[in-house]
């Protein structure tokens, strides 16, 4: 049974979900409708991922069925960056309702504090890096307050229950709830970032929990997932899985060392959304809540942390939002 974090919204999110980046198109439904098999219940999902449909596809194969009704799932997606002018965010809600064959969002996520150039659904989609002109990166003016005020008018028509945001920093999330509290408004009930042992934040998830927003960690393994997207900084770093203060952690407590990143965060009250199409190991992220690591163990894992960051804005096109 897998806990659930009661958000400031007054839902409550499952504490352990599945992350649908990098799902491919052919195996992306198969993929959701085994993981509700399963028993997962919260899906990670984005614009960008670029299988909104076939995510959908999943689920309605697992609704027909009746292994579990709309209500019992949290689905989350994430506006992407070519959509923050308020005029455009229930555009790209409504592209992602569709696309998923829902009417609303349980969580719906800004991905990061950018705002690229507009490019119509209709032109590309999802646009990904492209802003309209090949190559080139073209922005927007727009403050991310506005977005945020575009964001609670779609909760206010029931078309998502719980906002939040992606990639955000301390300086920036401070700011935006001065902004919101000035207007009485509905705060984030979710924070998500890239966290695993190199990359801990302690004083960012510290201010946020201190908030009531929840924190979900991405990329928990750490450099695992950008290997894949054949990153040097990646390669060059080794893996968490045979680190080892993490491979001593988890033979002590007979654990795999996946399980022992995943309980490192479930322990500090961050929700884990991991992604894996192998049946065991699908089974094995979802159990990590039936061992507790040692005040030792967390010792030993702070040690790890060396700030290094896979997923950074600047390496796109010189985005400063974590220097
Ligand atoms: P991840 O940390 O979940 O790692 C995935 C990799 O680990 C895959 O190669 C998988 O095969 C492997 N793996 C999974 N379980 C394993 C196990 N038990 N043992 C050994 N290997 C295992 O990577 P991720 O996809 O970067 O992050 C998870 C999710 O977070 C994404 O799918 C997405 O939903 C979300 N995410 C969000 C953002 C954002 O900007 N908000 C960015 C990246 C990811």
């Amino acid at each position: 049974m897998v806990e659930h974090i009661k958000l400031n919204s007054g839902h409550s999110m499952p504490q352990i979900g599945f992350g649908c980046w990098k799902l491919d198109e052919s195996s992306a439904s198969e993929q959701i409708y085994n993981a509700i098999k399963e028993g997962y219940r919260l899906f990670d999902g984005a614009e960008d991922y670029g299988n909104e449909k076939q995510v959908g596809q999943g689920i309605k194969k697992a609704i027909d069925e009746g292994l579990v009704k709309r209500e019992e799932l949290f689905i989350v997606s994430k506006l992407w960056n070519s959509y923050h002018d308020p005029k455009n965010v229930e555009i790209a809600l409504d592209k992602t309702l569709s696309d998923l064959g829902l009417d609303y969002l349980d969580l719906f996520l800004i991905h990061f504090p950018i705002s690229f150039k507009f490019v119509p659904i209709e032109e590309k989609y999802p646009p990904g890096f492209y802003c309209g002109d090949g190559d080139n990166f073209h922005y927007e003016n727009v403050p991310i307050l506005n977005t945020w005020n575009a964001l609670e008018k779609l909760v206010k028509a029931g078309k998502i229950k719980s906002i939040g945001i992606s990639n955000f920093n301390g300086s920036l999330i401070y700011d935006l709830l001065r902004g919101i509290r000035s207007q009485g408004g509905i705060e984030p009930s979710v924070l998500q970032i890239e966290h695993h042992p190199y990359l801990q934040q302690p004083r960012l998830i510290e201010y946020v929990q201190g908030q009531g927003i929840a924190v979900t960690a991405y990329s928990s393994f750490g450099p695992q997932s950008f290997i894949e997207l054949e990153s040097k900084k990646a390669k060059d770093t080794p893996t968490l899985f045979e680190h080892d203060t993490i491979k001593s952690i988890a033979d002590k407590h007979g654990k795999s060392p996946a399980q022992v990143l995943l309980r490192w965060a479930t322990q500090h009250g961050i929700a884990v959304i991991p992604k894996s199409n192998n049946p065991k190991r699908l089974g094995q992220n979802l159990n990590v809540n039936d061992f507790k690591l040692s005040d030792e163990d967390i010792k030993e894992i702070a040690k790890l942390d060396i700030g290094l960051r896979f997923n950074d804005p600047w390496d796109w096109d010189k985005i400063p939002i974590f220097v």
